[in-house]
């Protein structure tokens, strides 16, 4: 990772972010901003419910709607499959409707067509929604890179009444990824690593304020609005875990950089064993890892695997099916150190084994942590 070469700071955020019970109705007053053929991508198992109440919402101008299903893979196909679908029906405007995967394939798409998009998560699972990159995987489920885009998306539009219908898995791992933001932040700025913002800028102090209030949010309100949610009520703890996981994690992480947290989880990928984990709960454990291998002191550490503990998240290799072999950590610590890699935002060398000992360390730590408290 570079080093930033001078002092110019760089902000990048979506243009609008709009986050309230029911806003998926008002879909279309925000689309005709824009034109009136609106090219929609969902996640399949939300096209009968969320695809019928859109083009309700739409009324005799449904007619302007396309649809397309997601295929369940951000990969470089399936964005050109969309790519070519979307091209032949001249939309003025791209949605996406779903996870994380969805979102980043409707903004490629919208990117390779030049188009506007907006950016609609129905989970509060990872903070894909408001970036200007999309992830990309194999088909296997394996991440192998990110396309930066020009731009992050016209408009956010996050409908709370649809987020807290969905499971609460989805909340908590939106958590874990969010848990990651501020430490990640923190090691950029000790490395004096560029952001995501392009061109090798500093962090503004904007971000790295976003990144703390992140954090915040989570301890204070992340076991309450994981509780409410398990209801399927919506208060204002849920909606601020549901802007710290979106928002705040969101503009943080791309105006901040990713660090050893993530860098973790894109080694925990390579193991097939893990694919059934969200992405939120592989970066919790990478985060108490970064922790680890930074050698943060014991009162953080704990902190952060107390809060992981009390809303649920994985904590240890076991949580994540993963058995502590050599070549089974190595192939995760290998990935994790890879030349160029995220890692390498860490204010120090980082290697194989370096990842390899602190993997293995924390897994120790927390295994020795909850057998203390009777866990
Ligand atoms: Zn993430």
């Amino acid at each position: 990772m570079p080093h930033v070469k001078s002092t110019t700071r760089g902000f990048a955020s979506p243009g609008k972010y709009i986050q309230g019970p029911g806003e998926m109705n008002r879909l279309k007053e925000y689309t005709s901003m824009y034109g009136e053929k609106v090219f929609i991508l969902i996640d399949r198992y939300l096209s009968d419910s969320i695809g019928k109440q859109i083009r309700a919402s739409y009324g005799k101008d449904s007619d302007n709607l396309y649809f397309d299903n997601f295929n369940g893979e951000s990969t470089l196909k399936e964005i050109d499959r969309v790519t070519e679908l979307a091209k032949q029906d001249k939309p003025n405007i791209i949605v996406g409707i779903g996870g994380g995967k969805t979102l980043d394939t409707a903004k490629a798409v919208a990117a390779n067509l030049s188009l506007p998009v907006i950016s609609a998560p129905t989970a509060a699972s990872t903070d894909a929604p408001t970036s200007g990159l999309s992830v990309i995987y194999t088909e296997e489920g394996e991440q192998t890179h990110c396309i930066f885009h020009k731009s992050n998306p016209d408009i956010v539009l996050v409908d709370t009444e649809i987020i807290v219908k969905a499971p609460v898995r989805f909340l908590v791992s939106g958590m874990g990824d969010a848990l990651s933001t501020y430490f990640e932040a923190r090691a950029n700025a000790e490395s004096d690593t560029a952001n995501y913002v392009g061109k090798g800028y500093k962090r503004c102090k904007a971000a790295m304020a976003i990144a703390e209030m992140c954090y915040d949010i989570l301890l204070e309100d992340g076991l309450a609005a994981k509780l409410a949610a398990e209801r399927g009520v919506c208060t204002e703890a849920v909606e601020n875990v549901i802007e710290a996981n979106t928002l705040l994690s969101g503009v943080g992480f791309e105006n901040t950089g990713c660090a050893g947290g993530h860098a973790v989880n894109e080694g925990l990928t390579v193991l097939e064993e893990t694919h059934c984990f969200y992405h939120g709960e592989k970066v919790a454990f990478g985060t108490i890892c970064q922790l680890i291998l930074e050698n943060r002191p014991k009162a953080e550490i704990e902190e952060v695997i107390d809060f992981c503990l009390s809303v649920g998240l994985p904590t240890t290799l076991k949580d994540l099916h993963v058995e502590p072999t050599y070549e089974k950590v190595m192939a995760v610590a290998k990935r994790a150190a890879i030349e160029g890699g995220i890692a390498h935002a860490e204010p120090f060398n980082v290697t194989p084994e370096l990842f390899y000992n602190c993997i293995l360390a924390t897994d120790a730590y927390v295994r020795n942590y909850k057998m203390q408290k009777g866990i």
